[in-house]
């Protein structure tokens, strides 16, 4: 997403470049998303997401409307907006409509897209970037010199060893919801250079999938994810909840990592069956019965009659169904005399006490990850020699691969990856970096 973008602006203003993509085919895990969206105000920005670059985080947002111009100026629909998580605004975009558009974009104004090639080395010269050195499919090595080269690889949530490094030692067993490509190239290639990174234990953005279900297809991604549990109850393995489950499924992912096993029980009932499990999670989207999809997928999942049933639950689960039932019985007197719940309920505080009882175990999967290369608002990425503060000349970064925009939140993945990589394409586009200071 922010590669393509950065590629296909440079392109349509003339300008010269070159696209380097190690799948056999672009567009990442774009080509799975399907609302580009952020929150409608910096207020808002500022609510969900405290801990991140203010900078970047206003950038995002004043940058939102001329992104959403940019993909409707390329002939590909923007629909009418529509709330999404609740808290942000955006427009379904047939994204690979628009990854498609850009990549002929770039072709037919005469400049390239190497697919199969991998980048081995950044060229540098006295702490300047000058172009790459990419390995071409058939093994041999081009060197592209380049006055901007611009990171987009997506993330490094491919790779265990940085997930273990970077999110949490338990994040190196969670499972893929990504594309398999991102595995932090990108981060390698700039650090190489002296990039900074940031921020300090950032975390990611996941869902809550059916735990040990595979998620080889790619299909799985958006019809398993338990975006529901937010209207549910989440217990870990000593049988307690441990979360507002209420402000966001994202959130609840991030909490569960943390928890023993990283594995814990969604209980629902059945009015949250009929209202969440079954209906459509965002406008424009035709809702699935979850429970059916991933009782299909051999998730290990049942339906309970009564409260009273979750005494006798399977002891190879790993639960104490005793102290579940116990738990849901108290926050449903607590839910009914309208009184405070631990952990509290910020937005859905009603009951659980329609039987039956819909459980299904859970687990994080990521997407991708928030810590990344620090950029400024240009895309430049920041030197750690100047402790982020200036930028290392002719290096940018975009999408996934750079950081500093969220810290424990999330406001849209698509949206930040077109921003910044329009953002990229301005900063090339506007002449060679600045060295005099290096
Ligand atoms: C199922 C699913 C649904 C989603 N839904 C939404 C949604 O509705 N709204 C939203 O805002 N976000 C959504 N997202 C997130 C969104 O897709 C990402 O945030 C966004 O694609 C990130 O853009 P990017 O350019 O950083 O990475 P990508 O779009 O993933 O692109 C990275 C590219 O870099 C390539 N690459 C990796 N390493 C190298 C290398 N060394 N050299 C060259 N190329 C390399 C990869 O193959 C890939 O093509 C969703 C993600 C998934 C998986």
């Amino acid at each position: 997403m922010a590669g393509l973008s950065a590629a296909a602006r440079v392109a349509a203003e003339g300008g010269t470049v070159v696209l380097v993509e190690k799948a056999e085919r672009t567009g990442g895990s774009a080509r799975f998303a399907g609302f580009v969206w952020t929150t409608p105000t910096v207020e808002e920005m500022r609510r969900v997401n405290p801990d991140g670059d203010p900078e970047l985080a206003t950038a995002l947002v004043d940058g939102f409307a001329d992104g959403v111009a940019w993909i409707r100026s390329l002939g590909v629909e923007c629909r009418p907006p529509v709330p999404v998580l609740g808290f942000g605004r955006g427009h379904q975009v047939d994204t690979n409509h628009y990854l498609d558009t850009c990549e002929r974009l770039i072709r037919d104004r005469g400049q390239e897209v190497l697919t199969d090639t991998w980048t081995r080395a950044l060229v540098t010269d006295d702490g300047v970037v000058k172009g790459a050195e990419c390995v071409l499919p058939d093994g041999s090595v081009r060197r592209i010199e380049a006055t901007w080269t611009l990171l987009a690889t997506g993330g490094f949530q491919g790779d265990p060893s940085l997930r273990a490094e970077h999110v949490h030692p338990r994040a190196a067993d969670m499972g893929l919801r990504a594309n398999p490509h991102s595995r932090g190239d990108g981060l390698t290639l700039g650090r190489s250079a002296g990039a900074a990174f940031g921020k300090k234990d950032a975390g990611f953005y996941g869902h809550l999938m059916p735990a040990g279900v595979s998620l080889a297809d790619p299909a799985r991604f958006v019809d398993l994810a338990l975006y529901y549990s937010e209207h549910a109850l989440l217990f870990d393995t000593t049988g307690e909840r441990f979360v507002d489950e209420t402000v966001g499924d994202h959130l609840t992912a991030m909490a569960l990592l943390e928890r023993p096993e990283a594995r814990g029980l969604l209980v629902a009932d059945a009015r949250v069956h009929r209202e969440w499990i079954s209906a459509s999670y965002v406008e424009g989207i035709p809702g699935l019965d979850k429970f059916q999809l991933c009782h299909r997928a051999g998730a290990r999942s049942a339906v309970a009659d009564s409260l009273e049933d979750f005494a006798s639950m399977p002891e190879e689960w790993g639960y104490p169904g005793a102290t579940i039932r116990d738990r849901v019985e108290e926050f449903n007197a607590a839910a009914r005399a309208n009184a405070a719940t631990a952990p509290g309920r910020l937005l859905d505080r009603r009951p659980l006490d329609e039987p039956p009882f819909y459980v299904v175990e859970a687990a994080p999967a990521i997407t991708f990850t928030f810590g990344g290369l620090l950029i400024d608002t240009e895309a430049r990425v920041r030197s750690a020699d100047t402790d982020g503060a200036g930028p290392i000349p002719g290096l940018l970064a975009a999408g996934a691969d750079a950081g500093g925009l969220y810290r424990r939140a999330y406001a849209g993945g698509l949206a930040p990856a077109l921003v910044f990589g329009l953002a990229a394409a301005r900063t090339a586009l506007a002449g060679p970096p600045a060295t005099a200071a290096r």
